[in-house]
């Protein structure tokens, strides 16, 4: 029989896995033709996270866990998940019901019946989301896929159920600087979309701050694009043109009219104005080698701490 593996990935989630164990338990149960492996990865949670995993997999042989020495981020945890799962098929789900499991049924279908390589998701509207994220999230999509080449779709969710070879190609790409949304994108395959309305979360709260979506879309642009390595280029030659007609236009002026000593406040405004974006330029090139630094060091995506294997 095949199997399908559900990957997790749970930080600070003790509210909302025993909600969420029920609610996949009842479409697993209703599933027969396939097994089912649930794999949580315990992104180094600090609450009873773990714990509840722990018991879960005492009742539930199809339960997994993996739990991380700390917190990687749930790029990293996906990671992890992905390459300990062991069925034919693999989903990434949220612990926090944002991601329906009573979507896989179909998504199982389609797969199977269709022929394609991976079924995901991506909610057509953002209700119950702050007004100005919603306006910079759609901005960041609008931006990162004018200048990637890679397709980056506006609201997909990492929710998306995968055939093996697809799970094998994301786990090829050992980049530690993880942008999944681009990854899953970059290795390409049949995809078909799935669209549902935004769905609050059950328990607990997001983790993510708009700060932290700030750097995370940064990330996203250096990992799939160098556009802004031209960008940082662009605005030099520019400079030098309009330097060039401003120099033209100094020595005609001051053939004609002589040389009064004026103009001062406006030579603090360009100084300032080149200055600016100098900087703004060599903090771009900083970007990418800071990421490139890192890349280089090689470090592991994430360290396990322990897994259902150690208490047997
Ligand atoms: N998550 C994780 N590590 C982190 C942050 C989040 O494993 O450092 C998990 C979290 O437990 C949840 C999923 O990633 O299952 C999505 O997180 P969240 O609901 O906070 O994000 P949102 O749905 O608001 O984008
Ligand atoms: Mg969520």
């Amino acid at each position: 029989m095949e199997k399908i593996s559900i990957i997790v990935p749970c930080y600070n989630e003790e509210t909302s896995l025993p909600i969420f164990y029920e609610e996949i338990t009842k479409v697993s149960n209703k599933l027969n033709e396939i097994v089912f492996e649930y794999l949580f990865v315990d992104d180094g949670s600090k609450d009873k996270t773990l714990e509840i995993l722990k018991g879960l997999c005492k009742k539930d042989n199809r339960v997994r866990y993996i739990s991380l020495s700390r917190n990687f981020g749930k790029e990293a945890a996906m990671y992890a998940g992905f390459e300990n799962s062991t069925g034919d098929y693999v989903a990434v789900m949220d612990a926090d019901l944002q991601d329906p499991p009573s979507l896989l049924p179909t998504m199982l279908k389609v797969i199977k019946e269709d022929g394609y390589d991976c079924v995901a998701t991506r909610r057509v509207t953002r209700k119950g989301e702050p007004v100005i994220r919603n306006l910079f999230a759609r901005l960041f999509y609008k931006i990162i896929n004018k200048i990637s080449k890679t397709d980056i779709v506006d609201g997909a969710r990492d929710y998306r159920l995968m055939k093996r070879k697809m799970v094998d190609s994301i786990l090829s790409m050992k980049e530690y600087n993880r942008f999944s949304k681009g990854i899953f994108g970059w290795v390409g395959f049949n995809t078909k979309w799935i669209e549902y309305e935004n769905i609050e979360r059950i328990a607990g709260e997001t983790k993510w701050s708009f700060w932290k979506l700030f750097l995370y879309s940064v990330e996203g642009i250096t990992a799939f694009s160098t556009a802004p390595l031209v960008l940082a280029s662009i605005f030099g030659i520019l400079f030098i043109f309009i330097s060039i007609i401003v120099i033209i236009f100094i020595i005609v002026k001051t053939l004609v009219l002589g040389d009064p000593t004026n103009g001062w406040p406006s030579l603090v405004c360009i100084v300032f104005f080149v200055g600016g974006i100098q900087l703004f330029s060599t903090g771009i090139i900083g970007q990418y080698l800071s990421k490139t630094y890192l890349e280089t060091k090689n470090r592991p995506i994430y360290i396990v701490k322990e897994t259902e294997k150690d208490n047997e």
